[in-house]
């Protein structure tokens, strides 16, 4: 059994990462820019933004953070992504989600510029994703991926199930396992899929997305399966000094045995997400998506 670590390749292509960073500033270009917008401060969404604000240190980007409170309105939010649309310096923008309940996530969402929208949620970027076209894949996917390949993972020709049929994770990870080059076979299942046990059975490749801890038990692998764990969920714990640790959506003591390759949690899909949005905004301002 191998552990896919994602902290180990993270931190490889934050490193690759810096040295483009590094050579795009030799010849003159500008140091990419991130822009994160927070809404409120929920525990979860802060820990994110902030570790995505200290990634980017790391690689040589510039960030900018724009903090509101949850009485901010909807008009006052789409006014400065506006601002930040049609500010040349920053290349990336991404908005913490969830937002306040009279906050629509998807007008929000439609309101980043295509070409700025590194988390690639934008319906024009999804869109892109399932025609094969160049698109800024969201960076849960898009971390998913390079673990499989940079582990060599065998694709072409198996049987991939994905569980959770998600706009972030689930629905762009069944388009991207079954693209071209790639080539499993995929069943995308979902909360009123039947028989789910019989189908994640048959699977050479399971991607357990779904939210659910320890939801993927070992009589539902077979031998020899790739699991990867999307899954982090907060669970109380007297053993930790914040009290509290994270579980994914897999039994990994249990299904580890069965696997010839397995993410864990945390240090699997999590730390390959934050290197993922680095990536994006690295193509974004190298204009590798868009040309303007
Ligand atoms: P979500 O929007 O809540 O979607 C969950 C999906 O799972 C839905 O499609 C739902 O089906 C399906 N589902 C729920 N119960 C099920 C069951 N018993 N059997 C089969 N399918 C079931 O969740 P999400 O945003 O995709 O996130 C999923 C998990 O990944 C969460 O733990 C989240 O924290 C984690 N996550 C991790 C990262 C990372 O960086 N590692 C990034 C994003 C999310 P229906 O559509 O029928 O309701």
């Amino acid at each position: 059994m191998i552990r896919l670590d994602g902290k180990q390749t993270s931190a490889t292509l934050k490193r690759e990462i810096a040295e483009q960073v590094e050579q795009l500033v030799k010849a003159g270009g500008k140091q990419p820019h991130l822009a994160a917008i927070l809404v409120g401060n929920d525990g979860a969404s802060e820990t994110y933004v902030a570790s995505k604000v200290r990634a980017c240190k790391e690689v040589g980007f510039k960030s900018s953070l724009f903090r509101y409170e949850t009485t901010v309105t909807e008009a006052e939010l789409l006014s400065k992504i506006e601002d930040i649309n049609s500010d040349r310096d920053i290349d990336g923008l991404i908005v913490q989600l969830p937002l306040p309940k009279h906050i629509s996530e998807e007008k929000v969402t439609e309101k980043i510029d295509p070409s700025k929208d590194v988390d690639g949620f934008h319906p024009q970027n999804m869109g892109r994703l399932a025609l094969g076209s160049p698109c800024f894949v969201s960076a849960t996917p898009h971390g998913i991926m390079e673990l499989i390949a940079r582990y060599n993972i065998q694709t072409s020709g198996k049987k991939c199930v994905v569980i959770g049929r998600s706009n972030i994770v689930g629905r762009p990870m069944s388009i991207l396992m079954s693209q071209k080059g790639i080539d499993t076979t995929v069943t995308l299942c979902h909360s009123r899929t039947q028989d789910l046990k019989e189908i994640c059975l048959e699977a050479d490749i399971i991607i357990a997305a779904l939210g659910k801890v320890e939801f993927l038990k070992a009589d539902m692998v077979k031998e020899g399966a790739t699991v990867i764990d999307v899954g982090i969920t907060r669970v109380p714990s007297d053993k930790t000094k914040s009290g509290w640790k994270l579980l994914g959506d897999v039994d990994f003591e249990n299904v580890a045995p069965k696997c010839n390759f397995i993410t864990p949690v945390p240090g699997g899909v999590g730390p390959m997400t934050i290197a993922s949005l680095l990536f994006n905004t690295l193509k974004s301002a190298k204009k590798e998506v868009y040309n303007s």
